[in-house]
């Protein structure tokens, strides 16, 4: 029998952890009110700046990634402010839910399932909106928007953004102060390599002044509190402070790969895994051109339920990749490459999903499939001028 812990994690989160990371969990808690909890918080709001891309400051907080995103929008609006909101899949229906529940009046921007947003379309659906509230990465369909273009158009139109990159912040280059994206939240449990439990969340200075305004409620999750408190070295509340020692080591091995190759070896495993796909004879679920380079949506080929696939693939092989949500139950399967991920788990994981289509009478050539995603890989980091 397979037990969890040898489960090789090919989800969009939670992902794999590095040893660094797991023998950093397995310390003893320590004071959080003192000199090596100050030191530990300034280097991780650091280097949080920097896979950020912003000066601003980047505030850490005890809570999945949805709480950060709930923190980026109750900490910039006011009950009653219009927003635009692009939906283009799960994430982008739950900034609606989160926006509607603090007493927005939210208009949405339905995105068919599989596109990005055409930039033009929102530039021109935006007519005095407060903000604009949209998912980087949509992770349910493995869309990537053309965050810069919709930043700009929301800039031209004087509405703030509030984003959504839970899903691709560390993995992909998301840079948050050159696009001009306002109040951004990440998540720790997918590119950035650690357990679920902290979320990320930036602020630019037109949040922060949106934010002197802003009256949705809010307590735990005030951002003010936690921009004062990082001033003396500390955090509001009791920090989880294990997380915080794993969050350096994590931090630690992306600086130290370099933010650089760490974005190149996401697309390369995107490129692999979707040339994967094409040798397959699959299809991509996602627009090629705004294909996500940490999770690709494949369409399950005709009479596949593809829940049924991703049974097999984890019964026979301990590798987990996922399913369609809502909707697209049944119809598509996803395979995250983000985080503490090489190509050779990907290579793993297209052979055994290869496997198990051929097993419910899908033909394919599982060599074929492998040769095209190392050749693609190869290609993506360069290795092939070699
Ligand atoms: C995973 C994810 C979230 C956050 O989910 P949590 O379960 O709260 O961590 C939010 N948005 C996107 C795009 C995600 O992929």
């Amino acid at each position: 029998m397979i037990v969890a812990d040898d489960i090789l994690l090919m989800i969009p989160g939670p992902t794999n952890l590095p040893p660094q990371v797991r023998e950093a969990l397995g310390r003893p808690s320590f004071y959080h009110r003192g000199k090596d909890f100050a030191d530990l918080l300034a280097f991780c709001t650091d280097a949080l700046r920097r896979v950020f891309q912003t000066s601003d400051d980047v505030l850490i907080l005890n809570s999945s990634g949805t709480g950060g995103v709930e923190a980026a929008i109750v900490n910039t609006l006011s009950p009653g402010d219009r927003v635009l909101v692009v939906d283009g899949g799960k994430f982008g229906e739950r900034m609606v839910e989160i926006a509607t529940t603090y007493g927005a009046r939210v208009d949405v921007l339905t995105v068919e399932r599989g596109q990005a947003a055409d930039p033009a379309e929102v530039r021109a659906r935006l007519d005095g909106h407060v903000a604009l509230l949209f998912v980087q990465n949509e992770t349910s369909t493995g869309v990537r928007q053309d965050a810069d273009l919709l930043a700009a158009a929301a800039r031209e139109r004087g509405a703030l953004t509030v984003v959504d990159t839970v899903s691709s912040m560390g993995g992909m280059s998301i840079p948050v102060e050159a696009w001009g994206l306002d109040a951004v939240a990440a998540g720790s449990q997918k590119a950035l390599m650690l357990p679920p439990g902290l979320a990320f969340v930036s602020m630019s200075e037109r949040a922060w002044a949106a934010a002197e305004k802003a009256r949705m409620p809010k307590f735990y999750f005030d951002l003010k509190a936690a921009q004062e408190s990082l001033g003396k070295g500390q955090t509001p509340w009791t920090p989880n402070v294990n997380m915080f020692r794993a969050l350096r080591a994590a931090l630690e091995l992306i600086l130290g790969e370099g933010l650089e190759k760490v974005w190149q070896r996401h697309h390369a495993l995107g490129e692999a895994t979707r040339a994967a796909v094409e040798a397959l004879g699959l299809e991509l679920f996602s627009d090629r051109e705004h294909a996500s380079d940490v999770v690709t949506a494949v369409r399950s080929p005709e009479g596949i339920d593809s829940q049924v696939l991703v049974k097999n693939v984890s019964a026979k092989h301990g590798i987990l990749i996922s399913g369609g949500q809502s909707e697209l139950r049944g119809k598509i399967f996803r395979v995250g490459h983000m985080g503490w991920c090489q190509i050779d788990d990907v290579l793993r994981t297209i052979q055994a999903t290869a496997m198990e289509l051929k097993a419910l009478g899908f033909e394919v050539s599982v060599g074929d499939a492998l040769t095209a995603a190392r050749a693609a890989y190869a290609k993506a980091t360069g290795e092939e001028k070699r």
